[in-house]
Formats: C-alpha cells, sequence, structure tokens
C-alpha cells in the first residue's frame, strides 16, 4: 500500500466520473452533478470498481466534489471544462476523516479486505513529515505530491480569524497590461520579474540535454526530475512574489479594484508571455488576502469599456489602437497614459452599482 497507488486510483476515479459526466451530457444534453453521482459511486464500489474500496470513502467523494467545482466553475466563466488526467499528473488527494495527525508523523487508515474473517479491517500505517505549526482545529489534510515526486502534506484548518489592517481611506484601481505589469489610477506602475524568462537560458540547456539522452533510461528520468524541479523553482518564486505584492496592497488600500480577466482573450492576444505573468494567481491570492484583511476587493465587469473612455470627461475615443501608449482627449484635451487612463476607469467602474462584487 502506497501513497503513489492511492494516487492512481483517485486518478481512475476522476477519469471515470469525467467520461460519465460527457457521455450524460450527449445522452441528456445536461450534466449530471454530483448528487447524482455520488450514488452511483456507491454502486460501483460494490459492483464492478471493489479495487477502489480500500480508500476512505470522503476521499473518494472529495474527487466528486472538485470535478463538481470545476464545472461549476466553468459555467460562471472562471476557468475551462475539466480534462483527463495522466496518472504522473494526479497529484492530490484530501482526507476528512480516517487520519491522525501527531507531531511529525501522520496516520492514515485504509480498508482492507481480511480473507480469514470475510470482512474488512482497517490497515493503518504511519507516515513521517517535516513538522510546522499551524493555527485552529485541523479541518481536512490534502496530500499532494509534485512533480518532482515529493509528497506534501497540507494542513487546513479552521482558523479564519481576520486580522483587519487599520482603515486608510485610499482606493486604487488596477490596470493589468503586457508592456506594464499594473498600472495603478494613481499612476503608479509595477514591473513583472518575469521569472520563466530569467531561467529561459538554463530550461534550452536542459531540453536539450533531455532531447539527447535515449528515452526511458536513467539519464534521461534525471533530467526529467531536473526539469520538473525548475519549473517548481519558478513557480515558487512567482507565487511568493504574487503574495509579497498583495500583502502590500492590502495595507495600502481599503478598496482594491480590478478588472475580470478573460484569460483565454488575453492568451489569443499576447501568447505564452501571460502564463509567465500569471494573472489569474494574482488575483486568486489578492482576493484571498483582502477577505483575510477585511478589505473591499471588487471586480469590474468584463464589458466594461475601461480602455476608451477618457477619464477626465467620458468621450470615447474609438481611435486608439492597441499601439497608442499615450493619447491627448480630442474633446477636452487632456493628456493620458493609456494605462493610466483605464485603472481610473476601472476604479471609477467599481463604485458603480451593476458591479459583480466579490
Ligand atoms: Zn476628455
Amino acid at each position: 500500500m502506497r501513497l503513489g497507488n492511492m494516487l492512481d486510483d483517485l486518478c481512475d476515479v476522476h477519469n471515470h466520473f469525467l467520461k460519465l459526466e460527457q457521455r450524460y451530457y450527449r445522452i441528456y444534453g445536461k450534466y449530471a452533478g454530483r448528487y447524482r453521482l455520488q450514488p452511483h459511486l456507491t454502486k460501483l464500489l460494490k459492483r464492478t470498481k471493489k479495487h477502489w474500496v480500500w480508500i476512505p470513502r470522503d476521499t473518494l467523494d472529495a474527487v466528486l466534489i472538485r470535478l463538481d467545482t470545476t464545472y461549476q466553475r466553468f459555467f460562471s466563466g472562471l476557468g475551462g471544462l475539466p480534462k483527463f488526467k495522466r496518472k504522473d499528473r494526479y497529484r492530490s488527494a484530501k482526507f476528512q476523516s480516517g487520519y491522525l495527525l501527531e507531531t511529525g508523523r501522520v496516520r492514515l487508515s485504509f480498508k482492507e479486505w481480511d480473507e480469514t474473517s470475510q470482512r474488512f479491517k482497517f490497515n493503518k500505517r504511519w507516515f513521517s513529515y517535516h513538522h510546522r505549526y499551524w493555527k485552529g482545529n485541523v479541518r481536512y489534510i490534502h496530500i499532494l505530491r509534485d512533480a518532482v515526486g515529493t509528497y506534501w502534506l497540507h494542513v487546513v484548518t479552521d482558523d479564519s480569524t481576520t486580522d483587519p489592517y487599520l482603515a486608510t481611506d485610499e482606493s486604487v484601481g488596477i490596470d493589468f497590461g503586457m508592456e506594464t505589469y499594473l498600472t495603478f489610477s494613481n499612476g503608479e506602475k509595477i514591473q513583472s520579474p518575469q521569472y520563466l524568462k530569467q531561467s529561459l537560458k538554463q530550461l534550452r540547456k536542459l531540453n536539450k540535454a533531455l532531447s539527447r539522452k535515449a528515452k526511458g533510461s536513467n539519464n534521461w528520468w534525471r533530467c526529467v526530475r531536473q526539469l520538473a524541479r525548475l519549473y517548481r523553482h519558478i513557480t515558487n518564486q512567482r507565487r511568493d512574489w504574487h503574495f509579497k505584492l498583495a500583502t502590500a496592497l492590502c495595507r495600502r488600500f481599503d478598496l482594491i479594484a480590478t478588472e475580470t480577466l478573460n484569460l483565454d482573450g488575453m492568451k489569443r492576444l499576447w501568447g505564452r508571455k501571460v502564463s509567465d505573468l500569471a494573472f489569474g494567481g494574482l488575483v486568486e491570492i489578492l482576493q484571498y488576502k483582502c477577505f483575510k484583511h477585511n478589505r473591499d476587493f471588487r471586480q469590474v465587469g468584463q464589458w466594461t469599456a475601461t480602455t476608451k473612455p477618457c477619464s477626465d470627461c467620458g468621450y470615447e475615443n474609438k481611435e486608439l489602437s492597441l499601439s497608442d501608449r499615450q493619447w491627448t482627449c480630442p474633446h477636452c484635451g487632456s493628456h493620458h497614459d493609456r494605462d493610466v487612463n483605464a485603472a481610473i476607469n476601472i476604479l471609477r467602474a467599481a463604485y458603480d452599482p451593476i458591479v459583480e462584487q466579490m
């Protein structure tokens, strides 16, 4: 019994139910939802998929719930459709019961069929981990495997004590961009460190080395792991920076307004660089931080015009093209920086009653 086997089985569960959802959709033209799938899982466990029984039921249910969440996010325009996953890409398991946490080790219990007594008995196993302290009561734990093959334990607690920052009476509109990462309505600009670009040379080198090695050989696998480790490093750097940025913003501003991201559109327009900038990740962290520190976070609807109207008089500059970084309003004559003007419009639109409040 290994954690890897469990993730492999959970991957099967994910793929099985995704296929089922797709078939259901083809036949009935709608989506089945988790309350139809969960009883079905019960049936499968008794009949054709007995080999899944050893995994705790709430861990199996968590797979269906996550599939459902992905669909719900898709319906509200926040993400893509769920995808079939490869075994080595399936990486997390959630435990709500059947575990015991102690300092430095966690016990998981799995069911095992006992031939002699013709009954299931619980097989309990300890896994040690590098201990860190947490606040509050533990709600559930996540076991994660990263691309390098390291297992991580995430402990999720009910500690939701907000620690509100002092009111500053300052608010800000933020415009996301390619040329300038963030532009504030007060004219400040922040550039992205572009971590992927920084490591591009190293990535190329590793990729080249990988292509020279025989696929599947020991050296090839070592190279694959090195690549995965480098990607993890880049992701961590970026995430770290996002957290620092979000904290700084929350300290300074009572209200933070951004536009609703249309990531697919951005990718079409700007290509791969968007992934390196990872606006989606930043917005998620910003949302979380604002919630935690009791700040007002608002997203202006996707269809609100923010670029073309003049922030002084409201005149809509229809001739404005993507390459115009500066422009002068033909109506009132004020001179605008393209991004600052947009940020001001975003902040203004955030005060409108029709804004989608998060
Ligand atoms: Zn004007």
